[in-house]
């Protein structure tokens, strides 16, 4: 026999994995002595069981759940399904993690025709079995067997009607049976059987049913949005019923020990007399504050307060409570850790260490890293936000709140901005040339594209909210309007998106600016003390670099340098170089550029203040660079004293049937080693220039892109140490400069010892390694991942969450392989994971060196990497 079920007395706090959240804490506040209902717990093996089974309860675990029933009746003096005084239950779902989405309730299970009038008489309150036989009708008719609310809400309207009543507690015993005909009368129509009238067939269907709901669709968006894994699976807490109902020395609520909203301590709930659980959190009666039960009844709210608090200091942490209070005796029914908003979440955890509770380490332990965004961009006014009329949403690309007039495309949006005004950019889709559109938008919203589209990734780092991928919006670029959730909306009308939850509203609605408050920073420097990995960021321009280091970057650890050449006064020199047909021409378009290059590097060295600047060479396919108007092209042959055609031509012949694989990266450098030459010759000579003019000790790093072989990499070093060498001879200068490489093709991991012959430091650019390893395309797999999720073959998006399993294995073997070659090899991430918490922990334990993320991500970045290494720590003393 597999235990499967656990009586409350045989479990812990301990247990969570196997009895879920909900079902260890029951144990445990039964172990420290707790006035808990009496109840056990089916355990998340017995879900793992019924998925493996075909979605059946086996009859091992069957035979355990009425074991475990026949000694709660014991327990009780009560029997299931008694016609004289009935035991009743509740069953609830309860997972590891706290997941909406589920299953939550079933309250009153076991009341039959029968057994309604044995609680009638026994309670000798007629009026209150009814209405709890009512309520036990309608959650297991919905909950249950999905039959949807309307039919007994309509009931129930249609019976207060009739006889002229306003609230259902006017409802007397004799309507209450007229209503529970009539559901039961829906329910037979609807279902094609009768209300169950068996408890023990409620039972088991109430726990499947539990079971079911793990796999209901919202409950896997959950898990995909918060890495929570399918096989975890739900246990299912039965648990003998206490009424909150019973009169005015009953009632029931919800409280937290500090407030969830700001941390503030002192008790915050509130309770309902003479009520059941879900009145709560109907919000059809106005709960009272839970000071008030010190008038009501003071012995009871005396014992609350001593119980909240040996709760709190038992697991060292604010707790989420729930309570009822049955004719004057109070019962807790669940206390969990609350849920928090991030700056509670530091607030509580300063105020634990200042209390002496828990350790600093354990105070970086307790903030959820991700949810520092929350604090990192401005906000929505909450209230604002209630009233809000949503229109549609998509993928929560780049978090924020932005509210602004729509504009459609980059240089509207540009123009609207210098007017004052605020702008979200909508487009079906941005590419580079959409760079300072999206800098002057308040947010920007596509229509296709997912977590690592251009949109996406150029919006994080420019902590601009973006909401992308809505595959539901009709965008019309040449109208200058789109169409979603039955609205059209125009050029110059308000729209408001949250890109924390990817919603869209219509509309203006106010914000509010975040602040950084000094618990933040507090955590900050404990979280610094424990971390080992270094924590830099990906920056393009002297302000992202600027907002980085403010941040607590160490480093930039990727500098893309095409986003450098799309202002207005570069971009015809670019494409003068491109559409160049000689070595010469080219030379001297790119003679052009140095200057500005040069002035960007300077811009950055000199925001970095001598920590390590690493900078990518050109990198994306030349053809995104060119005119694509006729206006445009026609400026280009006047400026290159060609024809419009003879353009035209040269443009079209940069065409590639996949440019993601085709010429880009370092292959631009070995056809055209004068692009790797300008750049060098900017980066030296800026890095120089810097060094005497501020004194900061830079030694520049420069990566060369997408490199597969280790002679490829050699061919485009020479041309970069020749000019390196050459400047520093012209300047008179020692500098030290390092040249190293992305990993970003499965076979420069393989390749990796190799490379590390050539390369001084490894980046590993994880966007293009996961496309490539996975062999489907960045921008074009969100059209298709959902469908992924739902057959279960992917659970997270990889392009968010490092694939450890597999890509990991890349990221590993060459870490591996290179440190042979050269022990001292600086090894970083770049790629968007390098600002994911779960990919971060997967990159400490590698032992790579640095991550680097956008600005916004550093200080979730630096908590992750402390967290990892806590983890560690911990790990290793166990062992
Ligand atoms: C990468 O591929 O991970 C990377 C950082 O480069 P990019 O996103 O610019 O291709
Ligand atoms: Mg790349």
């Amino acid at each position: 026999m597999n235990k499967r079920v656990y009586l409350f007395q045989e479990g812990n706090a301990e247990m969570r994995n196997l009895l879920g959240g909900k079902g260890a804490g029951l144990a445990e506040m039964t172990k420290i002595g707790l006035p808990i209902p009496n109840g056990f717990t089916i355990s998340t093996e017995a879900c793992t069981d019924y998925y493996n089974e075909n979605r059946t309860i086996n009859d091992d675990t069957t035979a355990q759940i009425f074991e475990a029933l026949r000694w709660l009746e014991e327990k009780q003096g009560k029997k299931f399904g008694d016609v004289n005084d009935p035991l009743l239950v509740s069953v609830r779902s309860g997972a590891r993690a706290s997941m909406p989405g589920m299953m939550d309730t079933i309250l009153n299970l076991g009341l039959n025709d029968e057994s309604v009038e044995g609680f009638a008489k026994k309670t000798g309150n007629p009026r209150f079995a009814y209405d709890s036989y009512r309520r036990f009708i309608q959650m297991f008719s919905d909950v249950v067997m999905g039959m949807s609310k309307t039919y007994f809400d309509g009931i129930l309207d249609g019976a207060r009607k009739s006889k002229g009543y306003v609230y259902d507690y006017e409802l007397t015993a004799e309507d209450l049976q007229e209503v529970i005909a009539k559901f039961k009368a829906v329910y037979l129509e609807k279902m094609g059987h009768e209300f169950p009238q068996d408890p023990n067939v409620q039972l088991m269907e109430a726990i499947k049913a539990v079971f079911r709901s793990w796999d209901n669709p919202r409950a896997n968006a959950y898990r995909r949005m918060y890495d929570i894994p399918y096989e975890w699976g739900t246990a299912v807490n039965v648990q003998a019923m206490v009424f909150g109902n019973m009169g005015d020395r009953s009632g029931t609520g919800v409280a937290f020990t500090r407030s969830p909203a700001t941390g503030a301590k002192g008790i915050f709930g509130e309770y309902l007399i003479n009520a059941q659980g879900e009145d709560v959190v109907a919000g059809i009666r106005t709960p009272q504050p839970i000071s008030k039960l010190q008038d009501d009844m003071p012995e009871v709210y005396e014992q609350f307060m001593t119980i909240a608090k040996t709760l709190e200091q038992h697991y060292r942490d604010m707790q989420d409570m729930e309570f009822t209070i049955e004719e004057g005796k109070l019962y807790f029914l669940q206390t969990r850790n609350g849920k928090r908003t991030a700056g509670a979440a530091l607030q509580i955890a300063c105020d634990l260490v200042d209390e002496g509770m828990i350790s600093p380490q354990e105070a970086v332990m307790r903030i959820e890293a991700g949810s520092l965004d929350q604090l990192l961009h401005p906000n929505f006014d909450v209230m604002a936000l209630k009233n809000g009329r949503v229109i549609g949403q998509a993928l929560p690309a780049s978090p924020g709140a932005a509210a602004g007039r729509v504009y459609f495309n980059a240089d509207d949006a540009i123009a609207a901005h210098a007017e004052g005004e605020r702008v979200i950019l909508v487009r079906q889709e941005t590419s580079p040339e959409d760079i300072e559109g999206m800098h002057a938008a308040e947010g920007v919203l596509t229509m296709r594209g997912g977590m690592t589209s251009h949109a996406a990734v150029v919006a994080r780092g420019m902590g601009t909210c973006c909401v992308s991928g809505c595959g539901d919006m009709q965008v019309n670029e040449e109208n200058k309007s789109f169409e979603l959730g039955g609205v059209t909306v125009r050029e110059g009308d308000y729209i408001s998106l949250d890109g924390s939850t990817g919603k869209i509203y219509l509309g203006d609605i106010p914000t509010v600016d975040a602040g950084i408050s000094g618990n933040f920073e507090r955590i900050m420097k404990w979280a610094d003390s424990f971390r080992r990995l270094k924590v830099r960021t990906n920056a393009d321009t002297p302000d992202d670099a600027e907002n980085a280091v403010r941040l607590g970057a160490e480093g930039i650890g990727l500098c893309r340098t095409e986003h450098m050449f799309f202002a207005p006064d570069r971009i015809p020199k670019i494409r003068r170089m491109i559409l160049s047909d000689t070595t010469e021409e080219r030379e001297a378009a790119l003679n052009e550029l140095i200057p500005f290059q040069k002035s960007d590097f300077k811009g950055l060295y000199e925001a970095m203040e001598g920590r390590p600047v690493t900078i990518r060479f050109l990198d994306p396919p030349l053809h995104e660079f060119v005119p694509t108007t006729d206006e445009e092209i026609m400026e280009l042959a006047k400026d290159m004293n060609l024809s419009f055609a003879e353009v035209k031509s040269r443009c079209d012949a940069l065409h590639e049937f996949n440019p993601m694989m085709g010429h880009r990266g370092c292959r631009l450098s070995v056809t055209y080693p004068e692009i790797a030459r300008m750049q060098t010759r900017a980066v030296i000579e800026a890095a120089i220039e810097v060094k005497s003019e501020k004194g900061y000790e830079i030694e520049p790093e420069i990566m060369v892109p997408l490199v597969g072989d280790k002679k490829e990499l050699a061919v485009v070093k020479k041309v970069i140490v020749e000019v390196a060498e050459e400047v520093k001879k012209e300047k008179n200068s020692d500098i030290v400069y390092h040249v190293g490489t992305m990993i970003e093709i499965p076979r420069a991991a393989l390749m990796a010892d190799q490379i590390a012959e050539e390369a001084e430091f490894f980046s590993f650019g994880t966007n293009d390694l996961t496309q490539m390893t996975f062999g489907f395309s960045r921008d074009d797999a969100g059209k298709f991942l959902q469908d992924y999720y739902k057959s279960k073959i992917y659970e997270a998006d990889p392009f968010a969450h490092l694939d450890q399993n597999g890509v990991g294995q890349l990221i590993e073997m060459a870490a591996e392989r290179s440190r042979k070659v050269r022990p001292d090899i600086k090894l970083g991430i770049c790629g968007e994971h390098g600002g994911d918490p779960a990919s971060i922990d997967f990159c400490n334990r590698v032992g790579l060196t640095y991550v680097s993320c956008s600005p916004f991500r550093v200080p979730i970045a630096r908590l992750a990497a402390a967290q990892s290494e806590i983890g560690l720590m911990q790990a290793a003393k166990k062992n």
